[in-house]
């Protein structure tokens, strides 16, 4: 540590001299950082093996292939998922039971899926398949998440950035663009303790996002729900029953909603959800068994198992916040004591989900990066909350504390606030 937390003069506000002096103490600093040799990495959410290892009774599940209602998941079939953890779902996520899809390990895949289903087969609600339109574009709330964008990017969609609030997207940005456009099609919004901002999406923006106006018809919203039940506190944040909204302003087949149990149980062996109308569930499924005969139903009644009850998912959610609530907390420590008053950044203190948003000094989030790397930490690069990877302030860094452990996030959010300083003095210097 080679700073505590002393009433500071704001950085911008010191004369020259003073900021050079500042720049020498954090070079010194910045140097003793690179002799520690440090090898970390916050780069991507992922549970660290502690996490992980609360779920391992899973390697003993099930105990009988066959479920409640005689599926024997051992077989082909069921491409819809088992009922009993669709409806465990479902009472968790507000919805229907025939509203959901339990499908394979990933809810990034079933979101590629839909993409490549409205691509080439067009919406329920759609006049032609998206690919047959002259243009197609999303809105897309920023920062947000990487793979989102370079999904869009892949398939040639446009992407037209709206701010990210603490209450979700700019809704007055999104209706006015929505409503004048027909080539929007759709929006991409994590609804409950958004990546990387924390955000959770309030009960008037998501009323309005399901009954807005719309220039296309066959508009989407992509509610990637993946932090549903990732609280960080008592505060335990309820996602807006978007599909009830939606249905209930005559747009019933608006809302696609998913979820997973990547960051519930195993991230690269839990189960995905897709929750829609039934006529997109339909439409869904009837695309999926062109490919699929059925998901891994084993693993599903695994899981069934494992948590029991809905209430099991939720009990099961705190013992993960015991493991990785220190962790924000450290994060929040470290930043406090080095940046706070110097007003060279801010940084979010989210109540739920896997990351911390960090803003720096305009035109130095690359720079920040960059000396992390060289002193051996490694951040999400640069702009990588932005679509096509551009911040156009160069401000954004995603902070991902989970997988560390506790005194190596503290060694390293030590480490990044001494590059956002160095980095801060650099800017100011010219
Ligand atoms: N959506 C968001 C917002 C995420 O942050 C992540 C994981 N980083 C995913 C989806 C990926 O979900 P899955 O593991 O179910 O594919």
């Amino acid at each position: 540590m080679t700073e505590t937390n002393q009433p500071s003069t704001p950085l911008a506000a010191r004369t020259p001299e003073e900021i050079a002096d500042f720049l020498t103490a954090q070079r010194t600093a910045y140097e003793q950082l690179k002799e520690a040799g440090l090898k970390l990495d916050l780069t991507r959410g992922k549970p660290a093996p502690a996490q992980l290892d609360l779920s391992d009774r899973l390697l003993s599940l099930p105990a009988d292939p066959i479920t409640a209602s005689g599926v024997d998941t051992r077989n082909y079939g069921g491409l819809e998922g088992i009922t009993e953890l669709r409806e465990m779902f479902a009472d968790l996520l507000w919805v229907e039971p025939e509203q959901v899809v339990a499908g394979g390990n990933s809810s990034l895949v079933m979101m590629r899926e839909v993409l490549v289903d409205l691509w080439l087969k067009g919406a329920v609600d759609g006049e032609r398949p998206w690919s047959q339109e002259e243009k197609v574009t999303f809105i897309c709330p920023v920062p947000g998440y990487d793979r989102h964008f370079t999904l869009l990017e892949w398939f040639g969609i446009g992407m037209v950035t709206v701010p990210m609030h603490e209450d979700g997207p700019d809704v007055e940005a999104v209706a006015r663009l929505a409503a004048e456009d027909p080539s929007i099609k759709g929006i991409w919004i994590v609804p409950t303790y958004a990546n990387p901002s924390g955000s959770i999406v309030s009960q008037e923006v998501a009323e309005r996002l399901a009954s807005m106006p719309t220039a296309a018809p066959d508009f989407k919203i992509f509610w990637d729900n993946a932090y549903a039940f990732h609280h960080l506190t008592e505060d335990e944040a309820k996602s807006a029953d978007v599909l009830s909204l939606a249905s209930a302003a005559g747009h019933p087949h608006r809302p696609i909603m998913f979820a997973s149990t990547s960051k519930i149980t195993y991230a690269g062996a839990g189960v995905a959800f897709l929750a829609a109308s039934t006529e997109n569930v339909k439409w869904y499924t009837s695309h999926l068994g062109k490919g699929a005969i059925g998901p891994d139903k084993l693993n599903q009644l695994r899981h069934l198992e494992f948590f029991g009850t809905p209430q099991g998912v939720r009990n099961h959610m705190g013992r993960h916040r015991e493991i990785i609530a220190p962790k924000f907390a450290a994060v929040d420590e470290a930043l406090t004591a080095r940046l706070d008053g110097l007003e060279v950044a801010t940084w979010t203190r989210p109540t739920g989900g896997y990351f911390v948003s960090l803003d720096v000094l305009d035109g130095t989030a690359s720079r920040v990066v960059e000396l992390a790397r060289e002193a051996g930490i490694a951040l999400t690069p640069a702009g990588s909350s932005f679509p096509h990877g551009e911040d156009p302030r160069d401000r954004n860094i995603r902070l991902a504390p989970t997988f560390p452990s506790l005194q190596d996030v503290s060694t390293a959010m030590d480490g990044v606030a001494t590059c956002v300083l160095v980095a801060a003095a650099e800017s100011l210097l010219g």
